[in-house]
């Protein structure tokens, strides 16, 4: 069993170190909120005054912060965890972050002599919970196949995307896709219902047709349609508008660093910027399904 760090306690990160718990491994925990680390405490982990002290004897480090600015703050630096890491130390950030960021927390590691990959997730806090996350690595060979034993306590599906920020790219590369497919599959419910035929209806002949996609399959946005999904809880719970702007954000700033045209992600980005100003901020993404509706 190793010594792990987890750093970031929040709805992924809270579940995510319970799972290394359960599996038996000496978990030190370290989360600005106070009653993060108290509920991870009684779970069996051991809290840490700060990050740098929770690395201090980790064999393997995780991280799962909000944004880059907080895992560049949280690596880099005189008081940043690199420096205080013991030799042939492994670094996992599995928050969702830009590549660049990735890659230059990546450098800085390397440059310590430690070993860094980006592992960001897919699955939601469900996901989590239930350790059937789908991580998506960036780092060497060597690194990838160090973290796989650790990943495995907390996910169902390891992919190995190419070096590191490689993840990161792959796993907005994906979200993009979503984004532009919740959107899709909106509006052509919409369109049926306004011509009066039933969603549920609609959404059968689209599961057993060229239109289907995941949303239809896991996740209808449509109430009513489907048990279990957040449209049936008011788009309450799953994962927030506010985040798919953040991934559609990173997508088009992805995209710009390549020249690469992205028209359709364009358009989800505009919708899912309207939808948050519209107040659907925290609500489920989708929620977009509501921009559509009469
Ligand atoms: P969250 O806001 O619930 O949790 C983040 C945690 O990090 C908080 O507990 C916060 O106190 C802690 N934190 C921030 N800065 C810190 C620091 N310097 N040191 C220690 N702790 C610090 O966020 P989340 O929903 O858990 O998401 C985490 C990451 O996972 C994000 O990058 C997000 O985009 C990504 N993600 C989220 C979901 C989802 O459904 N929520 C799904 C896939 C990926």
């Amino acid at each position: 069993m190793k010594t792990v760090a987890f750093i970031g306690l929040g709805n992924m990160g809270g579940p995510m170190a319970s799972n290394l718990i359960k599996q038996g491994h000496n978990v030190v925990v370290f989360d600005l909120v106070q009653a993060a680390l108290e509920q991870k405490v009684k779970e069996g982990a051991k809290a840490a005054h700060s990050a740098v002290d929770a690395v201090a004897d980790a064999d393997v480090v995780v991280s799962m912060l909000p944004a880059a600015h907080h895992v560049e703050g949280l690596y880099i630096g005189d008081s940043g965890i690199i420096n205080a890491a013991k030799p042939n130390t492994l670094f996992i950030d599995s928050s969702t972050i830009d590549a660049a960021t990735a890659k230059r927390v990546g450098e800085a590691v390397e440059v310590s002599g430690n070993t860094f990959i980006d592992a960001p997730v897919s699955g939601g806090v469900a996901g989590a919970a239930a350790g059937t996350l789908t991580f998506i690595m960036g780092g060497t060979n060597d690194a990838v196949e160090r973290a796989k034993p650790i990943l495995s306590c907390m996910g169902q599906n390891l992919f190995h995307a190419g070096d590191v920020g490689a993840g990161q790219i792959a796993k907005i590369c994906n979200n993009m896709l979503l984004a532009v497919l919740m959107s899709g599959t909106s509006e052509a419910l919409s369109l049926a219902i306004d011509n009066g035929i039933d969603p549920k209806v609609m959404s059968d002949i689209m599961l057993q047709s060229s239109g289907c996609n995941w949303t239809l399959q896991k996740y209808n946005p449509c109430p009513d349609v489907m048990d279990n999904v957040p449209s049936r809880n008011d788009y309450n719970g799953g994962f927030m508008v506010k985040l798919m702007n953040k991934d559609l954000n990173l997508a088009m700033e992805t995209a710009k660093g390549t020249g690469s045209a992205t028209p359709l992600a364009a358009a989800a980005q505009s919708l899912y910027r309207l939808h948050e100003q519209g107040g659907y901020a925290d609500k489920d993404f989708s929620s977009i399904f509501k921009m559509f509706a009469k």
